[in-house]
């Protein structure tokens, strides 16, 4: 039997895919029902229908239009050639759940992992109760208490996403992300009349978050407040040990530029789903585009206010700006050289991680 920790989309897909090639599959979720609390804004590329067929009533709006805002509030707008999507993560989550229970996996409710014992074939201690498995698969999220009591928690890193919902009036098509407020932050419409405003940060999100909820909806009225933990991509992390595998946030698998966890956490349950001793291997092209986002992130954190406003404004004049309307963010290695290609000018941003 494989367990499964964590009933989120990662580990619910990957029990998902398991179990669709055979194995005998059982998730534990440690809450009494999958998909709460929300703590995420739901915008996905069209990758995602590569991956599965997401069900209509998921889909709360679908996004034509990103505006890229420099510090100065000048904005570069982009057509998107493929539409985003944002989703009702509840139903989203129970989506897949509802896929593994159809392919025969066992889902746990009230199920809480507290650590692992036995020596060489590890058990899962749920609940107190330790649970025979010849896998364990941590998908319990940043904080992953299988990487710690597996010792895979490795040096990584964590940042705070603070959102809110907000009734305003916006452009139901556009996505708006503001450049040199914290470390990422953002505006996804749900529909016309509600928001997702957000922002990520190191250090104090709530108050970058009231700052930018007062610049970009002064007279918005906040419905809701939810807020969750991020992990920042580490390139060391291990994703195997003994009969310990971590996929997902669990295993810090997001995208450091926009911090979406959702897409390559669900590539990566593909990858682990093909053989989990060859797990890390099938893996690997997911790593090398997280690893791209890294180096992408490290340089933005780099850029001063001026470069941002600066490199808004090269883009909206050239053909970079086709790129980035063309090239799915999912995967840079597909666009990064097009880009610098495209723009030569923007060299001298990319050079600032050597500096
Ligand atoms: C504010 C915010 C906005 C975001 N917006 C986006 C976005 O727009 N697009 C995107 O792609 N990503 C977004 N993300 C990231 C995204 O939410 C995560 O990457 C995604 O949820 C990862 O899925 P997962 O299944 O790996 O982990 P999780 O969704 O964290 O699921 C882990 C599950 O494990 C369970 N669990 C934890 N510990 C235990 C335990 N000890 N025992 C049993 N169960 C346990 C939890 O209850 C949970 O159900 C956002 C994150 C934040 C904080």
């Amino acid at each position: 039997m494989i367990a499964v920790i964590g009933g989120g989309p990662v580990g619910c897909y990957s029990a998902f895919k398991l179990a669709s090639a055979g194995q005998k599959v059982q998730v534990y979720e440690e809450h009494s029902s999958v998909g709460k609390p929300v703590q995420c804004t739901g915008l996905l590329t069209s990758e995602i229908y590569n991956i599965l067929k997401v069900d209509s009533k998921c889909v709360l709006n679908k996004l034509t239009r990103a505006r890229l805002y420099s510090p100065e509030g000048k904005f570069l707008e982009l057509k998107l050639g493929k539409p985003n999507i944002v989703v009702d993560r509840e139903l989203f989550d129970k989506q897949i759940a509802s896929m593994a229970s159809s392919a025969g996996v066992k889902i746990n409710l009230n199920s809480k992992f507290t650590g692992i014992s036995g020596l060489l074939k590890k058990k899962a201690v749920i609940n107190g109760k330790g649970i025979d498995a010849d896998w364990i698969i941590g998908a319990d999220g940043p904080m992953s208490a299988v990487a710690k009591a597996a010792g895979l928690y490795g040096s990584r890193q964590i940042v705070i996403g603070a959102q809110a919902r907000v009734k305003m009036k916006c452009d139901a098509d556009c996505f708006n992300t503001y450049f040199g407020h914290g470390i990422f932050s953002w505006l996804v419409p749900e529909s016309s009349s509600v928001a997702r405003i957000g922002v990520v940060d190191n250090k104090n999100p709530n108050a970058l978050l009231h700052k930018l909820l007062s610049k970009v909806a002064p007279s918005g009225k906040v419905l809701e407040k939810q807020g969750g933990l991020i992990p920042i991509y580490n390139p060391s992390q291990k994703l195997l040990k003994d009969n310990v595998a971590l996929v997902g946030d669990a295993a810090t698998q997001v995208k450091a530029v926009s911090f979406g966890g959702i897409i390559p956490g669900l590539l990566a349950a593909n990858a682990l789903s093909k053989g989990i001793e060859k797990y890390a291997d099938n893996c690997s092209s997911v790593l090398k585009e997280l690893k791209l986002n890294l180096l992408m992130r490290v340089t933005m954190d780099k850029l001063s206010i001026k470069d941002y406003n600066d490199i808004i404004s090269i883009i909206a004049e050239g053909k970079a700006k086709n790129v980035l309307e063309e090239e799915d963010r999912d995967f840079p290695s597909k666009f990064i050289f097009k880009l610098i290609k495209s723009e030569p000018r923007l060299w001298k941003y990319g050079l600032k991680v050597i500096w």
